[in-house]
């Protein structure tokens, strides 16, 4: 069969057009750079081996894995990561963080960021490739996430210091920025079964969603120094419950940013005193 053959039964299995194309990329041994190849190449032959490894990766994706899963990796904000079940696939919204990270750390000198919850250690690594003076810490709970991310740091030729830890419990830095995407979905939501392919971990913090971010708002204080920020990303509708905590706690300059759906989907503030 050709590859344009092999295209159309995967749309005929009702596979989106983009996954097809990028699922087939891998199945022979290509980049997704190499789209414009594949148009250009559709009526080359598809070796038997590849066809049946495309088979199966269009019924995994049809089952519901997400493609990052199934390509070993996920680009975010200009690097290539090695993502797979044991950690969150980095989402595109993320990187509205990641630029708030950067505003905020503009004419800091050599500045000391954490990363909490870092996964595939998206955050930190996109911090420290932006930024490197930046002495940047990443956390996980997970051990499985802890090896994913040194091993992206070790891939990428990034000096960021990986380990475990829960959240900032037993750290004793004082940091310019702390930065973190923690487990933010109720759980109750609807929403899990579209993402149950992905660590529940990493998702699901407590009833109401809040769980961990109010762990975060709560210890951040005492670990930043004077003028230091933390900025949270969180669920579409929690803008406003993260922000009253931020208020709560004593943070100044309380603020959100918007993702590229334009949903405020980060929060943050900037802590002035000696906590
Ligand atoms: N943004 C993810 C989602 O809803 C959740 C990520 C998280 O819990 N930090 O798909």
């Amino acid at each position: 069969m050709t590859l344009a053959q092999a295209l159309a039964e995967a749309a005929a299995g009702g596979l989106a057009r983009l996954d097809a194309q990028l699922l087939l990329l891998h199945a022979i041994g290509r980049g997704e750079t190499d789209r414009a190849w594949l148009i250009a190449h559709d009526g080359d032959a598809l070796a038997p081996d590849a066809a049946e490894r495309f088979r199966q990766a269009c019924a995994r994706r049809a089952s519901g894995e997400p493609v990052a899963y199934l390509l070993g990796r996920k680009e975010f904000f200009g690097l290539t990561l090695e993502v797979d079940p044991r950690v969150l696939v980095p989402r595109p919204d993320t990187e509205t963080l990641v630029s708030w990270a950067l505003a905020v750390l503009d004419g800091v000198a050599q500045p000391e960021v954490i990363d909490l919850g870092t996964g595939s250690g998206a955050i930190a690594l996109a911090l420290r490739h932006a930024r490197p003076d930046a002495r940047v810490t990443a956390v996980d709970g997970s051990a499985d996430a802890v090896a994913v991310a040194a091993a992206n740091a070790r891939r990428l030729d990034l000096a960021i210091e990986v380990r475990q830890g829960d959240w900032l419990q037993g750290c004793t830095a004082r940091y310019d920025l702390i930065v973190s995407n923690p487990p933010y979905v109720a759980e109750q939501d609807p929403h899990l079964a579209a993402l149950r392919h992905e660590p529940r971990g990493a998702l699901v913090a407590g009833t109401d969603g809040l769980a961990d971010l109010r762990t975060i708002v709560r210890q951040a204080p005492s670990h930043l120094k004077p003028g230091g920020w933390l900025l949270l990303e969180h669920g579409w509708d929690q803008s406003a419950a993260v922000q009253a905590l931020l208020h709560a706690a004593g943070f100044a300059q309380v603020d959100s940013r918007t993702d590229l759906a334009g949903i405020a989907r980060c929060s943050g503030g900037r802590w002035l005193e000696r906590g």
